[in-house]
């Protein structure tokens, strides 16, 4: 079933965004494909969210398959109205209802970039870290088994530079979630984080 996907994905970890659209995009350069809350038709927060200043970069897989058939408006969709109750995660664990979609942003296949939680807020999640601070930028596909496509590769890294430079972020603050939340998770997956070194090369050279 895609929500049980979706929920599993959440048991990952989650992040958030409610940023006004003018506002999240001004720091992303003009190329990068860009799916707005407006052009995917988000829901408004059902709760409160906790204010925060990014400082870091924490980037995820979905832990699901990949599903290039599926648009990515609908993909987001799903997941903000998973996101949005109370519900049971893949493994059975029970799940909160969270005010948004856990992520911050969420990279589909073929690379384009649509905006979840407002930025300015923290994310969510099923691990256990400090999400203070913490940009959560999502890839989909679970780079355990399969490999991110050149357009998502492209979109994180152009997505990671553009963030670090409007926030402040330094190079080494970026990092996959297995580093924040140690021995909790693969994620984002052994075949995505050999390019972690590559975007904070990327982020230096800024
Ligand atoms: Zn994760």
């Amino acid at each position: 079933m895609r929500l049980s996907l979706v929920l599993a994905a959440l048991a990952l970890t989650s992040c958030a965004s409610t940023r006004p659209a003018s506002a999240t995009l001004q720091g992303l350069p003009a190329d990068l494909p860009v799916l707005t809350r407006a052009e995917w038709g988000a829901a408004a927060p059902v709760a409160e969210m906790v204010p925060h200043t990014p400082t870091v970069i924490t980037v995820h897989h979905t832990g699901t398959p990949a599903d290039p058939g599926r648009s990515t408006a609908d993909k987001i969709r799903a997941l903000q109205a998973f996101s949005q109750r109370a519900d049971t995660l893949g493994d059975g664990t029970p799940k909160v209802a969270w005010a948004d979609v856990p992520y911050h942003y969420y990279i589909g296949t073929d690379g384009l970039v649509a905006e979840g939680r407002d930025v300015r807020f923290e994310g969510d999640t099923n691990t256990r870290y400090d999400l203070t601070g913490h940009i959560q930028v999502v890839v989909e596909g679970n780079f355990e088994e399969t490999e991110p496509t050149p357009e998502q590769l492209a979109s994180l890294e152009g997505l990671v530079v553009a963030l670090a430079g409007e926030w402040d972020i330094p190079a080494d603050a970026v990092a996959g979630h297995g580093d924040r939340a140690v021995g909790q998770t693969v994620c984002p997956g052994e075949n995505l984080k050999p390019f972690l070194p590559v975007l904070r090369d990327a982020v230096e050279a800024e």
